[in-house]
């Protein structure tokens, strides 16, 4: 394959028709948003791109030069390219009278509140580089002031890990820095980020794009900003926790009304009113786009419903006194009333799509069916704040309809389908073979009838992997649906799709990354958890074995047995007729997860005695699989 015919190609003159049509649809004259963005503009860097320690760029707005335009090109739909210009928009931003935001440094916004004594710092960004550099421009603008607490308000990454860039942990020991964060907040954290880590950091590729060239024909946003930095991911964990639905607390002299709004957005998640300042922050609840119940990259559905339920008690409790709303992405919106038409709109969009969902469900329509009808109210459809630029309409709900009624749509002919390369075998087969498909498809292709085409193609990829012209044709139709995307995390999953069809995958170098704080993090259960996932059920067929685990700093015993390919483990319990006693300290068992030090070695080293038939333990370990980060999606898996 030659590189010109890997290159992406240019918009088609369907897809330029449909980009065209969005610009009637929508009141483009109307450009409050952008007045909203700068509004507050106190300073910036010349340049943002912000380095690590080792000189490699983790944020950078340089690549994003392309968006100067202001009219967008055939390849990208016109409704996105607004909201990727929208989230250009970057440096300190003053909100209102003590209160700051950095905006544009990371996919999120980083908020500090301004105290008697010092600063309270509101979501410290995903990496410490993003993060030091966020806080740096504000000391620099409004001189030195001691970080007294930083607030976490909900468990994603892009809320907590840059953590280390503005305080020290020795100073959270001393009791100098307070850490806040709403109930569960731990739990969540680890355990979204540990058991399913390996796929969800892989398919976050097709979400947020970060390894898609920028440009035109390229990513051009993530919707909720521009993209996910590329840092050091740290946590230090919270000294205290909002576990009443409503709490009032006095932080550095500030009143703050903490609202808890469990299962919205984030399972773990909290709203905040600042009475003296009229301010209410949403945290990621209310942003200028309609959010996921369901984020592309998998992750367990989320309750539309209390969403919409938490943003109503917020308004009701805190609209009538908000001179300001804003969150932790996006930027502000100003006026009472702007403010409550805001909320109320955002609150009405997560209730529209829970209950017409629910309400066409209860008439016997299937999720792909709901998906394909639900379309904004009139009210709302040319509202910038509720479109979809993250979430959509249909992908949304789909989750809904999962959460009641998981992923079968009743229909035996579903219920066990042949899995992906036979069924694609068959389908080629009954269309007559590869070549009928591709000639059918290229006149589909012609009408711009991508939908089906990218369909049809993928049978023929997965019963012919190495057919270039199935490839090619497959890699067209998914870029052309990505250029009509309003979404930008489904512009992103479309062109990265069309990219490894076109190049295939990249090299399977790395394992999902995990953050040593969060190993530290991780209870011992959750380890045994993470232990028994990995076991290879068919490596361990007819093997038993029983292992007494000592942990002798934290005065703790774990029996592990397995037993019909199955790891199960009992917490405060020992084995009379174990095969072998591990006795090890909790720090080694997390040098152990990090992989900074085999089982073999630890023993040798005296980290760990094993009494008993140490051949057992190393047995165990022997089943266990490691798992690689770069796996096949537009594709089969190549076996053996
Ligand atoms: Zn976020």
């Amino acid at each position: 394959m030659t590189a010109a015919a890997d290159d992406p190609k240019d918009a088609t003159a369907v897809t330029r028709a449909l980009n065209r049509a969005v610009l009637d649809a929508l009141p483009f004259d109307d450009t409050q948003d952008f007045d909203d963005a700068r509004r507050g503009l106190l300073a910036t860097l010349p340049e943002v791109e912000i380095k690590n320690a080792q000189g490699r760029v983790v944020w950078s707005l340089r690549d994003y030069a392309f968006l100067d335009h202001v009219e967008a090109p055939p390849t990208v739909n016109p409704s996105l390219w607004r909201q990727a210009r929208l989230n250009m928009h970057h440096g300190l931003f003053q909100v209102t009278d003590r209160i700051y935001q950095i905006r544009g440094f990371d996919i999120s916004n980083m908020t500090i509140l301004e105290g008697e004594r010092g600063i309270v710092v509101i979501d410290p960004l995903i990496s410490t580089e993003t993060a030091r550099a966020g806080l740096d421009l504000y000391l620099q603008h409004r001189g030195p002031r001691p970080v007294i607490a930083v607030i976490y308000t909900h468990s994603h990454t892009d809320h907590y890990g840059g953590v280390r860039g503005v305080i020290d942990e020795a100073d959270v020991h001393a009791g100098r820095v307070e850490v806040i964060a709403p109930d569960h907040f731990m739990e969540e954290v680890v355990t979204e980020s540990v058991l399913a880590g390996t796929p969800m950091v892989r398919r976050s590729q097709f979400q947020f794009g970060p390894t898609l060239p920028k440009g035109p024909r390229g990513q051009v946003d993530a919707g909720l900003g521009k993209v996910v930095s590329r840092g050091t991911v740290t946590l230090i964990p919270p000294t205290r926790v909002i576990a009443q639905p409503l709490e009032t607390h006095r932080i550095d002299g500030l009143e703050i009304v903490f609202q808890l709004a469990p299962q919205t957005e984030a399972p773990a998640e909290m709203h905040m009113f600042y009475p003296s300042l009229k301010a209410l922050n949403l945290a990621e609840n209310a942003t200028h786009n309609l959010h996921n119940t369901y984020p592309i990259r998998g992750a367990q559905v989320r309750d539309a419903n209390a969403w919409a339920k938490y943003l109503n008690e917020a308004l009701d409790r805190f609209g009538r006194d908000s001179d300001v709303a804003f969150a932790q992405h996006h930027w502000p919106v100003w006026g009472r009333q702007r403010v409550h038409d805001f909320l109320g709109r955002q609150r009405d969009l997560y209730k529209y799509l829970h209950d017409q969902t629910v309400r066409l469900m209860n008439h016997g329509y299937k999720a792909a069916e709901i998906a394909e009808r639900l379309t904004l109210p009139r009210s709302q459809s040319t509202t910038w704040h509720v479109r979809g630029y993250y979430g959509t309409l249909s992908h949304n709900a789909k989750s809904v309809y999962q959460r009641y009624l998981g992923w079968y749509d009743a229909n035996p002919a579903n219920l066990n389908p042949l899995p992906p390369v036979e069924r694609g075998g068959k389908y080629v087969e009954y269309m007559g073979g590869a070549t009928a498909v591709l000639a059918r498809a290229r006149e589909d292709f012609a009408r711009g009838e991508y939908r089906f085409v990218a369909e049809a193609l993928s049978h023929v990829v997965f019963a012919e992997p190495s057919n270039a012209e199935a490839r090619a044709l497959g890699a067209a139709a998914l870029e052309q649906l990505g250029y009509a995307a309003e979404s930008a995390t489904w512009r992103n999953a479309y062109l990265l799709g069309a990219l490894e069809l076109r190049q295939g995958v990249p090299p399977a170098v790395a394992r999902a990354p995990v953050s040593p704080d969060i190993v530290r993090a991780m209870s011992l259960d959750l380890f045994f958890d993470y232990l028994a996932v990995r076991l290879n059920g068919d490596k361990a067929e007819g093997r038993r074995l029983v292992v007494n685990w000592r942990f002798s700093d934290l005065d703790r015993t774990y029996v592990l047995t397995l037993d019909n390919s199955a790891l199960t483990y009992l917490a405060d319990r020992r084995s009379e007729h174990a095969d072998a006693t591990v006795a090890l300290e909790r720090a080694v068992l997390d040098r152990l997860v990090l992989r900074e030090l085999t089982l073999a070695d630890a023993a040798q080293r005296g980290l760990v005695t094993i009494e008993g038939d140490a051949a057992k333990v190393v047995e165990l370990f022997g089943l266990l699989d490691d798992f690689t980060l770069m796996f096949p999606i537009v594709e089969p898996r190549r076996e053996g």
